[in-house]
């Protein structure tokens, strides 16, 4: 197996001529030019006094420059760790403070703040979005570096910090034998080659826009289509050009929105992808009566790379993520006793593979804690795997509701709501109840204000649900609060209505 790094190398000798970045109203960047700057940045990191395994962060703009510098990272034997452009300064001193990185980069316009914490182990440069900043004053100037640092399969490549919606982000350390293997693993099932280009409109801080888009371009040596952000327009206007998509179910959501999509927009799309969150199967639906394509939804997370995808060839089903990746194995087990269940049997859902993360940076606990005696990294998330072979997500084991000793899992309540007439979306958290522990409680967006209420909702799903399962109140907000990747944040919904039955 190639490192994703030597991989980006032989797609280069391979069609050095050919696009790897296409932007709009900018120059293509070829595979031979990224690979030039790649190495005159790895000239400039090794100047800066980067060693093999140590940290070097960025929270940088998306743009080619970035991907380059990833893959200088990894040419000299470092350790990438890409961190969200939301987070705020007192975010990133902690990240700093926690990775202790050798490097970090921030954007032009905070570098006088950030090198402030400058010290004898770190050093601070910045790299704009147009690749302005002091880093790419000094690549202009640098010569390339042709050869890289030999890694193991198991050596560290990159630290991701996971999203934070359950509480505070933890640094999953991903080693090169992680990412090369789910590449290769998406790759084959989803018949990625070089004759694909992608539509990216993902964050590069994140396990799906870093590691599943880009690192299965690379390897493959296709092309992308480079966004910084997601226009539903100038998204439907490339699909003409573009080969496959890869979203967040906010994305499909949007282009559902835009009354724009049919048969012609998409015939030159061969495939479309969703994660990172729960896809509406509703959205499933409306977007292959719309458009002809099945959405392929697939299930994965910043500590294990990706883990279940539906078929590429077989059904893709509305509210499942599919099976397990060549190469990885999935059981579910009781929460409680962590004994194994049969098919049907909704319990924590566990995995183990050559796609599994080497532990959380820093939280030796933490670690041992998530796994078991034989190597199965228990993921936080509740689902079952049917008759029909198909793993099928019910929710987090965090957000479970535990209402009069009854376990309540909201993804069946929340798939009831959204299929009112008059709900755009909804969520179902447990909030603290003088009698029940918890109460079920529903938080409701409308699709147009007034349409529907506590009472009709109530009514719509009253004989479809056992007692304790109904909610015991249904609350409207115009939206729900969501996180840079677009996952609803419980916790939050959680803390604001805390007092609710009090
Ligand atoms: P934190 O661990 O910090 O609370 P997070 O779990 O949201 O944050 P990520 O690693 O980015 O951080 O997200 C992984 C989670 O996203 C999975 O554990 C799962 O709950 C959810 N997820 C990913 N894909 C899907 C999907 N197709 N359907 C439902 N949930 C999904
Ligand atoms: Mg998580």
């Amino acid at each position: 197996m190639q490192t994703i790094y030597e991989s980006f190398l032989a797609s280069t000798e391979g069609a050095p001529q050919k696009t790897l970045f296409e932007r709009p109203g900018a120059p293509d960047i070829t595979y031979a030019q990224a690979r030039d700057l790649v190495h005159r940045l790895a000239t400039v990191l090794i100047g800066f006094g980067v060693q093999p395994g140590d940290r070097v962060a960025a929270q940088t703009e998306k743009s080619p420059e970035a991907i380059c510098l990833y893959l200088a990272t990894l040419q000299v034997g470092a350790v990438y760790l890409p961190l969200n452009t939301a987070y705020t300064d007192a975010e990133i001193d902690y990240f700093l403070a926690d990775a202790a990185p050798r490097l970090f980069l921030c954007s032009p316009a905070t570098l006088s703040e950030h090198r402030g914490c400058q010290s004898a182990v770190l050093r601070v440069e910045s790299l704009g979005a147009k690749a302005d900043g002091t880093l790419m004053d000094q690549v202009r100037m640098a010569h390339p570096m042709t050869n890289h640092v030999a890694r193991k399969m198991e050596d560290a490549a990159a630290i991701l910090y996971t999203s934070g919606t359950t509480g505070r982000s933890k640094g999953a350390v991903l080693t090169h034998g992680n990412l090369a293997s789910n590449t290769a693993a998406l790759s084959q099932i989803w018949r990625y080659t070089a004759d694909d280009r992608l539509i990216h409109a993902l964050p590069i801080f994140h396990t799906h826009g870093l590691f599943v888009a880009v690192n299965m371009t690379l390897a493959a040596g296709a092309a992308m289509i480079w966004l910084t952000r997601f226009d539903t327009e100038e998204v439907i206007g490339l699909m003409s050009r573009a080969t496959v998509l890869m979203g967040v179910p906010t994305f499909y959501t949007r282009l559902l929105k835009s009354g724009r999509l049919d048969h012609a927009a998409t015939s030159n799309m061969r495939l479309f992808v969703s994660g990172s969150a729960p896809l509406l199967p509703e959205d499933h639906r409306d977007f292959e009566a719309q458009t002809g394509h099945a959405i392929l939804e697939r299930y994965g997370m910043t500590e294990t790379c990706m883990i279940a995808s539906n078929p590429y060839d077989g059904s893709r089903k509305p509210g499942a993520v599919g099976m397990a990746l060549p190469g990885v194995e999935i059981r579910i087990t009781d929460r409680e006793t962590a004994g194994p269940l049969p098919r049907g049997e909704i319990g924590a859902i566990e995995v183990r593979g050559p796609n599994v993360f080497a532990g959380y940076w820093n939280m030796p606990e933490k670690t041992a804690a998530e796994f078991r005696a034989d190597g199965f990294f228990i993921t936080g998330d509740l689902g079952q795997i049917g008759e029909d072979g198909y793993l099928r997500i019910v929710g987090r084991d965090k957000d479970l509701v535990i209402s009069g000793g009854y376990n309540v899992y909201p993804r069946e309540i929340e798939a009831l709501i959204d299929e009112i007439t008059g709900v755009a979306e909804s969520a179902v958290i447990g909030l603290p109840h003088p009698d029940l522990g918890e109460g079920v409680t529903a938080i409701v967006v409308g699709e147009t204000e007034g349409v529907i209420d506590e009472a009709g909702i109530l009514r719509a799903i009253g004989d479809q649900l056992a007692r304790y399962k109904q909610p015991k109140r249904v609350l409207f907000v115009p939206e729900l609060p969501r996180n840079a990747m677009g996952k609803v944040q419980k916790a939050e919904l959680r803390r604001r209505f805390a007092q609710l039955y009090q």
